[in-house]
């Protein structure tokens, strides 16, 4: 078992040069611990038993030696990946796709149930390399000979308790029956119930074994707190927290040394101080930039997880996981970032709901229990604000000679027949200008309701009612569209929204009502709506979908599970 003190990187791995440039692209720094346990065996031809969860890099452990072996002359699924949900199945053919980006007509498939058959058939005649699905599909395509996997050199198991839980361990075997002897075949599961170890040890040839493991650890110093969200909305979460928080210093951990930038670059445009921490700089920059934290220059680093290792400087008193940890022990390395030398820290959690898992195993293994915070409304973060203001002007009497000032505005209230009140008012607008103390209304971000796939029906009661969505705002002139993407998807419409402001270049403003269904959604959007917009649109992926965007043709669809509300300025422009 390795540890995530992984001491060697990517480029120590046997694997083409192609995959590690876009390894070195996406940013990732070094190989997570289940990769490091698992991609030298999975090279080397091993079948292998891989105990590791969703978050912990897993995807990239399979994916990468997969693609390193593919013969991409030869246009014939060579690589079976088995997941329990289409989500899954799609997530992971993304991830496969991201790695891939410099194989010359790599071409990987996504099949799983509810999707059309012709489809898959047309791209299967076409030929593929890599299909990742779930097993009922997969057994469809077999029995029909749609797919054959006479050429089938790996096949993955992904997350193979929750095939069992969901019933389809059945399956799963009736597929590996139907593979060539020679294939190798790895297997990972977040646990390793009974039945999970029988398939193994039916089907897997001396497998090696890759797992991590949680070893215990005390962090009584420090206060622990998870907030349930992700993608876009982590941002605005973390601004919001920002705002009212009281923090010295703070370390933002992030996986990815592009992310350490971009954050550090967008927490100083909204006005902090901060800076990145990675890998790629300088011994002598990341010292200049810890020893700028040590002397209050600097209240936040953003860092990969590699360059903040062993950093000690007591003054931080936040630690914010903006992405989870691989694992329970890159986690306890990183909130003891904080609570030093006898001081209280407080560490944030940001966890997707896919990520629930690893928070039970980092409660688990810090023995305590982390609890669920609350975003800081609208209204807190105006309630802060004018505290500050007001302390700001107590500090300002106590401290300055305003010697000067004070004639000057008698001089102004007489001269103009105001009261000193309104003078102050005026001089109080103008200083708030940039910073408004009751800043711009946006809905509080993602947060997911306990389970993910439940509809959200309404943003949180800090929302005034009136500024509820106004029906009648877009039968005029909307266009109806349908996009696949539903309900039980887990799609919200901030999701929708935000892909289609971003995506489609459509200033959230003129988007109008989303509905949402269990299998689909509509969306209005402007007639005038440019061709390039729609062009643009048809190849967005919302929630691990592709949203398959296209004029409504049914009837008016009937009640809606909800209505985007009607301010939008707030939603995540391109990239902010
Ligand atoms: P997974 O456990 O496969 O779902 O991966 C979780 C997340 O970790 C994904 O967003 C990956 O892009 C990211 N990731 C995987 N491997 C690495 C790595 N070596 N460095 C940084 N991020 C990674």
């Amino acid at each position: 078992m390795q540890s995530t003190e992984t001491s060697f990187s990517f480029s120590d791995l046997a694997i083409s040069a192609p995959i590690l440039q876009a390894i070195r692209e996406i940013g990732y720094e070094t190989p997570s611990p289940i990769q490091a346990a698992s991609i030298p065996y999975l090279l080397a031809g091993h079948d292998l038993l891989g105990q590791a969860q969703t978050g912990t890099g897993k995807t990239a452990a399979f994916a990468l030696p997969i693609l390193n072996g593919i013969d991409l002359e030869r246009r014939e699924p060579q690589a079976l990946v088995l997941a329990p949900t289409r989500e899954l199945a799609l997530q992971v053919a993304e991830a496969f796709q991201s790695y891939a980006r410099h194989l010359p007509d790599f071409h990987i498939l996504p099949i799983y149930g509810g999707q059309s058959m012709d489809a898959q058939l047309r791209h299967l005649r076409r030929g593929v390399h890599v299909i990742v699905g779930t097993p009922g599909r997969v057994m469809d395509h077999l029995r029909r000979k749609s797919l054959s996997l006479d050429s089938l050199r790996t096949l993955v198991l992904d997350e193979a308790d929750e095939m069992l839980r969901m019933g389809f361990i059945e399956d799963v075997e009736w597929i590996l029956e139907h593979t060539p002897p020679q294939r190798q075949i790895a297997l990972f599961s977040a646990t390793m119930p009974e039945v999970i170890r029988k398939v193994a040890k039916r089907h897997l040839r001396q497998p090696k074994e890759a797992k991590i493991e949680a070893k215990t650890a005390t962090v009584e110093a420090i206060t622990q707190r998870y907030w349930l969200g992700s993608g876009a909305h982590k941002l605005d979460a973390l601004t919001r927290i920002l705002e009212v928080e009281d923090f010295d210093a703070m370390i933002i951990f992030v996986r990815t040394k592009v992310l350490t930038e971009e954050l550090a670059e967008k927490l100083e445009a909204r006005g902090y101080s901060a800076a990145a921490l990675n890998g790629d700089m300088s011994q002598a920059l990341r010292e200049k930039a810890v020893d700028r934290l040590k002397k209050n220059t600097l209240d936040i680093l953003v860092a990969t997880d590699v360059a903040a290792r062993g950093l000690d400087v007591e003054r931080i008193s936040h630690v914010v996981n903006y992405d989870i940890p691989y694992d329970t022990e890159a986690y306890v390395h990183r909130i003891g970032r904080t609570g030093r030398a006898g001081r209280k820290g407080q560490a944030i959690l940001f966890v997707a709901p896919r990520e629930k898992r690893m928070l039970g195993a980092i409660e688990k293994a810090t023995r305590q229990r982390i609890t669920e915070m609350r975003l800081p409304s609208h209204q807190d973060i105006a309630e802060r604000r004018v505290e500050q203001f007001k302390a700001q002007i107590m500090a300002t009497l106590e401290e300055e000679n305003l010697d000067f000032f004070r004639p000057l505005v008698q001089q102004l209230g007489r001269e103009q027949g105001i009261s000193p009140t309104d003078i102050a008012a005026a001089l109080t607008f103008l200083v708030q200008k940039d910073r408004p103390l009751v800043p711009d209304e946006k809905p509080v971000p993602a947060e997911y309701a306990p389970s993910s796939r439940e509809p959200q029906k309404k943003f949180r009661d800090s929302e005034p009612r009136d500024k509820k969505p106004k029906r009648k705002e877009r039968e005029d002139g909307g266009v109806l569209y349908r996009i696949d993407v539903g309900r039980n998807d887990g799609a919200a419409p901030k999701d929708i929204v935000g892909a289609i402001a971003n995506e489609g270049d459509i200033p959230g403003s003129s988007i109008g009502h989303i509905k949402l269904y269990d299998d689909f959604s509509t969306v209005s959007l402007p007639a005038d709506m440019p061709k390039k917009s729609l062009k643009r649109l048809e190849k967005v992926w919302i929630v691990g979908k592709q949203i398959n965007i296209r004029p409504w043709t049914g009837d008016a669809p009937a009640a809606p599970v909800f209505d985007k509300p009607k301010k939008k300025k707030g939603y995540p422009k391109k990239n902010g």
